[in-house]
């Protein structure tokens, strides 16, 4: 059947089992990736395999992280008695979950319905890898490499192209994968910057969370709003009574909640814009699973 793949193996569109079937577009990612042949290379949701065997034939090693164990074992039997056996070590897990090795680059045709949480996993991985190239689905895409006054601009551009520098690689229409899903796709290139920027990603990601906030607001109105002003001002309190803390009494501290002087989220200090609103990269995700779903 159309859903059906090689040795009958049934898709699941609920694990994003949407394989790459047009040889053209796997050899044209392996390419834009520029693999070298020391390279460890991290490939997430390898599937039956078509990408993985194109990634053995340049790489030193690929390290494959699949959840499907009926996957796992296609791409055993696939790579079995074949010179590249020996470069492939698949991890059968969820790569949320899974203990990063060390890789140089990571090439991957992901399952969509985690693409947010899946690219922030890989910029907070150390030590940072080379670059990634990976399929997104297309929308998701162009909020990624969006910049600043463009429409899509959102938390999600600003946090990921703060800790890396993104760029549109191709688009592959949905007819290159079995089966098609729903929407188009499109590889995008993502290299971490070195070193990365000295902040607190936490109240960063506070900041920019309340910045975009509300759609039809602008900066100044965000910042004249009575709540965000007490928490600016709650912070601010929480803050000088650390600084106290770090110059004098240990007393200040204990008051302020904090353990003395730490700065961040063990400090007390709240994060701004609260959690609980929908933001910016929560509604990118509600879009890739309404897009996804059939
Ligand atoms: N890379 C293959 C290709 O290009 O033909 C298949 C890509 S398919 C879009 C996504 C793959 O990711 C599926 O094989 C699926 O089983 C796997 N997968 C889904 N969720 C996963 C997770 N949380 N961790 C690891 N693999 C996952």
């Amino acid at each position: 059947g159309p859903n059906t793949g090689v040795s009958g193996l049934e898709f699941h569109k609920s694990k994003g089992q949407h394989i790459l079937r047009n040889p053209l577009v796997v050899q044209a990612i392996v390419d834009k990736a520029g693999v070298k042949s020391t390279d460890v290379v991290l490939e997430i949701g390898p599937g039956t395999g078509n990408l993985t065997v194109k990634l053995l034939e340049k790489a030193k090693k690929v390290i494959a992280i699949e959840l499907d164990p009926r996957m796992v074992l296609e791409l055993q039997r696939r790579v079995q008695g074949t010179p590249y056996a020996n470069n492939l070590q698949i991890i059968h897990g969820d790569f949320m979950r899974v203990d990063l090795p060390y890789f140089d680059l990571c090439v991957a045709n992901i399952p969509y319905n985690i693409s947010s949480p899946l690219t922030f996993k890989l910029l907070a991985h150390r030590p940072a890898f080379r670059a990634a190239v990976i399929m997104y689905q297309h929308e998701f895409a162009m909020r990624l490499v969006a910049k600043p006054g463009e429409q899509l601009y959102s938390r999600l551009a600003v946090n990921t192209q703060l800790l890396a520098r993104v760029s549109h690689l191709l688009k592959v229409g949905k007819n290159n994968f079995r089966p098609p899903p729903k929407v188009d796709s499109s590889v995008v290139r993502i290299e971490p910057r070195h070193p990365p920027p000295p902040v607190n990603f936490l109240e960063w990601d506070g900041l920019v969370r309340l910045c975009f906030s509300r759609k039809n607001k602008t900066l100044g109105a965000i910042f004249r709003q009575a709540n965000t002003l007490q928490a600016l001002e709650a912070n601010y309190r929480t803050y000088q009574a650390l600084q106290g803390a770090a110059a004098g009494g240990a007393a200040a501290a204990a008051a302020a909640g904090g353990a003395g002087g730490g700065a961040g989220a063990a400090s007390g200090i709240q994060s701004l814009g609260t959690a609980g609103e929908q933001d910016a990269m929560d509604q990118d995700e509600a879009m890739e699973e309404d897009a996804m779903d059939d």
